[in-house]
């Protein structure tokens, strides 16, 4: 099954389950229109995971004709990082979602937390409370016994508005006091157990400055956000669900009208790939990685920079779909995408990665034959160019053998071989240096057999790429393989991860044909029999090209 007959079948099939909630919303006037949001904390670069968290609120926005916003959930004031708003807001471009004039900020909605707060405890719903941490561990009971109440919990209103006018204004050490929610000890669920909604930390926010010395919690921030803002469908990630109750009791206390709901969906997981935040930082600070963005990781700027595109990443979470249960994607399947992506885009160029020189003993010395070559034999748009065709040759040294094995089709002495777009060459002797290496092939050509030429009395079954020596590009390529060692698993014992010792191989000496003048940072080809590359865009110079292999050719992976 290709692609589109995929599509056409799945488009026949319901449609996914926050669809289908949507749907039953707007119908029955819940909501008139929606609105979605992508709320990531800014402590970390983003990852393929939350490009699938992206794209779906993005598309639902688009599918029903709403809105999308972009939220950096910067609460807490510890962890707020420029560089990582700034690398999430790029990222979230890139990768084709528009929040239009909808960008915001969690932090500054603290007055409108603080005075939701406020109502609260005059509703008699939330209480200051003195236990320290453990206590409030202690009595919070387990999965299996309810818990206790805090002595704290019957304090009046008037004393309640005292103290959380004190915690605000300073008068409290860090974790002194805490103002909870107060709803139920012996519910079978924890988080309702009179949960903790602000507690008092004396930092500074990198928004808010020192105006607060009390923060709230996220399960209490979170809701009040997404009121704030309009928005409708409140997507998750399923560790979320048990939180669901205390999300509707906060939005239900606070009398919003239309209240957000939340949906919680499955995290995007891909076997034996690293995506957590914390091991990827960790790769990055033990300087095991070149930054975020190292084409080896799965974070959005190392694709990119690896040459995948946001269609291919937009393909690959629309095949991984949308479902309630964990299950983990593997990274074949990504590398399908970006080869149906950029198979008929891309022009297909020789490039020779192991170069060994092959001389036309024939050939007139200085002569140049200017061979027109299409840039893609399946997409005649991407048109032609000119490859210069002379004397001497580099082939990749895998294409000659001294002493072949049974059905090697390439060279070897006394054989004929197609050069691509140009002449059979046949393989009259070779040079090999004092070590045994050979370093030139000799051949013969034949001018009655050029490509296009609708002539060509015999047949040969090999056809070999090659790039002209004098006019050849050098270039430096990189050849990557995952960076957890597969066989192993991914992480050891001690919780540390399995590396593997051959993820980045870097080829120096490689040729490119001379069209590649002008490649710019992110251009990507097919070089044909070896894969898709692009101009890495950290390192490539316009005299010192540096191509990342995005994916070899070949794989055998079918669509599920
Ligand atoms: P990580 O644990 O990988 O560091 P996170 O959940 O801490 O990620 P946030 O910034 O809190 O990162 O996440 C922003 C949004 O992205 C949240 O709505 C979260 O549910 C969603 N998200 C995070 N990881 C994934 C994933 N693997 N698949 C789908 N959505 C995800
Ligand atoms: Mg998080």
């Amino acid at each position: 099954m290709d692609l589109n007959e995929k599509k056409e079948n799945d488009e026949a099939v319901s449609r996914n389950f926050i669809e289908q909630i949507i749907e039953k919303d707007l119908s029955e006037g819940s909501y008139d229109t929606i609105c979605t949001r992508f709320p990531p904390e800014p402590n970390g670069y983003l990852h393929i995971g939350h490009a699938k968290s992206i794209l779906l609120n993005y598309g639902l926005a688009q599918k029903y004709h709403g809105k999308f916003n972009m939220r950096f959930d910067d609460t807490n004031p510890t962890k707020e990082d420029t560089e990582f708003v700034e690398s999430i807001k790029a990222d979230v471009k890139w990768l084709g979602a528009d929040w239009e004039d909808r960008l915001f900020f969690a932090s500054n909605y603290f007055d409108q937390m603080y005075e939701g707060a406020i109502k609260l405890i005059k509703k008699g719903k939330a209480y200051v409370c003195d236990l320290t941490p453990d206590e409030i561990r202690e009595y919070r009971g387990t999965l299996t016994e309810p818990g206790k109440e805090s002595p704290y919990r019957n304090r009046s209103i008037e004393e309640n508005l005292e103290l959380f006018d004190n915690m605000k204004n300073g008068m409290y050490e860090d974790g002194a006091k805490v103002l909870r929610a107060k709803i139920d000890m012996a519910s079978p669920n924890i988080n309702m157990r009179d949960p903790i909604i602000y507690r008092v930390a004396h930092m500074t926010h990198h928004n808010a400055g020192d105006k607060w010395c009390i923060y709230p919690m996220y399960d209490f921030a979170h809701p009040i956000e997404d009121a704030i803002e309009g928005v409708t469908h409140s997507i998750c990630t399923l560790e979320f669900e048990d939180h669901r109750p205390l999300y509707d009791w906060v939005v239900r206390e606070l009398e919003y009208e239309k209240p957000p709901k939340q949906i919680e969906f499955a995290k995007l997981y891909l076997t034996n790939v690293v995506t957590g935040k914390r091991y990827i930082k960790k790769l990055v600070q033990d300087g095991i990685v070149d930054g975020w963005d190292d084409p080896r990781l799965v974070s959005i700027a190392a694709l990119r920079r690896r040459g995948f595109t946001p269609e291919s990443i937009k393909m690959f979470v629309d095949l991984c779909g949308v479902s309630k249960a964990n299950s983990s994607v593997d990274y074949a399947m990504l590398e399908y995408c970006i080869r149906e992506d950029l198979k008929l885009k891309k022009p297909r160029m020789m490039a020779v990665l192991d170069p060994i020189k092959l001389v036309i003993d024939n050939w007139p010395e200085d002569q140049v034959e200017y061979l027109d070559v299409a840039n893609n034999l399946e997409n005649e748009e991407l048109g032609y160019r000119k490859v210069p065709f002379c004397k001497e040759l580099y082939i990749d040294r895998e294409d000659f053998m001294e002493e072949p094995p049974k059905k090697y089709f390439r060279l070897f002495p006394g054989n004929e071989v197609r050069l691509m777009h140009a002449y059979f060459v046949k393989c009259e002797s070779y040079i090999k240096d004092e070590t045994g290496k050979v370093t030139e092939v000799h051949c013969t050509y034949d001018p009655a057999t050029k490509c296009g030429s609708g002539f060509s009395e015999r047949k040969v079954k090999g056809t070999i790429h090659w790039v002209p020596a004098p006019y050849a590009v050098k270039a430096e390529i990189r050849l990557y393989e995952n960076i957890i060692d597969e066989e192993k698993g991914v992480y050891n014992e001690d919780g540390s991860l399995n590396l593997n010792p051959d993820s980045l191989k870097i080829l120096k000496d490689c040729y490119v044909e001379p069209s590649f003048d002008n490649a710019q940072a992110y251009d990507s080809y097919q070089f044909v029999r070896q894969g898709f590359f692009c101009v890495d865009a950290k390192d490539s110079k316009p005299d010192a090209l540096v191509f990342n292999r995005i994916v070899s050719l070949k794989s055998s992976f079918r669509l599920p």
